[in-house]
């Protein structure tokens, strides 16, 4: 029988433990608040915004959205990410990407002051994931598919990890957290020789491609757990769709998260512990 590894369960205990940790803050004078710079309005930033806001919501962390137009400047969007680092009030910014094409996202990302950097855009918090350190934060959804590993007892240590994927914001972090607990890890992405010999070789699957469906029988084999993180529309099937045909793969392997309803539901949570994580390193320093 294959353990579906849903991401609603992972996510209430993770806001569950934050209520204590937000009452905490509030007795010190400190209420958790995220800022959210959103350049333009495409509709998967819009979504993202109105996830979070009323996840703050309901966990009392303030949000702060910051709009700024579609045709804005680099400059106007320097100023936006230095006012938020100047604000002792703000602890966390989440800057919704990818930012339009004629702004320069990689000065924008470096701008930001790390301890704000929730969902790991800053050098600084890469540098952190590279070095197992706590400086910045890992970015979220990579981060999110470690928490539903450990959430349903995946060992991690000493076993074998196949990441397909070598994004800055999804493989390449993946890796490194799944490095740092000991899991020996293989990096695949579209030049592998043999992307189906190296998966099948790994106890854990971690699929982060942006192609539905890439990952099919051929690829597993039994015993393996599968984390999708694909997240991709199938025009046929008029729904999202992973990376992995669940179809083909569920009956073979021994656990994998469904999508949707898997890493996806989880990246807000973690979002929300980074800021009351960003909180309480606030109230340490002062
Ligand atoms: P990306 O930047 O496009 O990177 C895709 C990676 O997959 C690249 O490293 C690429 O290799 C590799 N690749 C592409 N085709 C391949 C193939 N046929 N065989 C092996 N490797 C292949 O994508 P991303 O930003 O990492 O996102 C990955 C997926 O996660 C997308 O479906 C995205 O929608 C989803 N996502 C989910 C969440 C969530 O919350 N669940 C959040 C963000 C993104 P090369 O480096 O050689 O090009």
């Amino acid at each position: 029988m294959t353990l579906e590894l849903k991401g609603a369960p992972v996510s209430r205990a993770i806001q569950e433990d934050l209520v204590g940790r937000i009452a905490t803050l509030r007795e010190q004078g400190v209420t958790p608040a995220l800022a959210i710079i959103r350049v333009g309005e495409r509709p998967d930033d819009l979504t993202y915004q109105r996830a979070a806001e009323k996840r703050c919501a309901a966990l009392g962390i303030e949000a702060r959205p910051l709009a700024l137009g579609e045709t804005c400047s680099q400059g106007e969007l320097l100023s936006a990410i230095r006012a938020v680092n100047e604000d002792d009030s703000v602890h966390g910014c989440l800057m919704l990407r990818p930012l339009p094409a004629h702004l320069d996202e990689d000065e924008a990302c470096a701008a930001l002051a790390p301890e704000k950097d929730v969902d790991g855009i800053t050098p600084a918090s890469a540098f952190g994931v590279y070095a197992g350190r706590e400086v910045g934060f890992a970015p979220c959804t990579a981060e999110g598919c470690v928490r539903i590993l450990d959430h349903y007892g995946i060992e991690l240590s000493g076993r074998r990890a196949c990441v397909v994927g070598r994004s800055p914001v999804i493989g390449r972090p993946v890796s490194m957290l799944l490095l740092q607990r000991d899991a020996t890890v293989t990096v695949c992405h579209s030049r592998t020789a043999d992307l189906a010999g190296a998966c099948r070789e790994a106890d854990i699957l971690v699929a982060a491609v942006g192609h539905a469906k890439t990952i099919g029988d051929g690829c597993v084999r039994a015993g393996q757990t599968v984390v999708d993180v694909g997240i991709n529309w199938d025009e046929e099937a008029g729904r999202l769709v992973g990376d992995v045909d669940f179809d083909q793969v569920a009956p073979i392997v021994s656990a994998i998260t469904p999508v949707p309803g898997g890493v996806g539901s989880v990246t807000v949570a973690v979002l929300m512990e980074h800021v009351v994580r960003a909180a309480e390193r606030s109230v340490i320093v002062r």
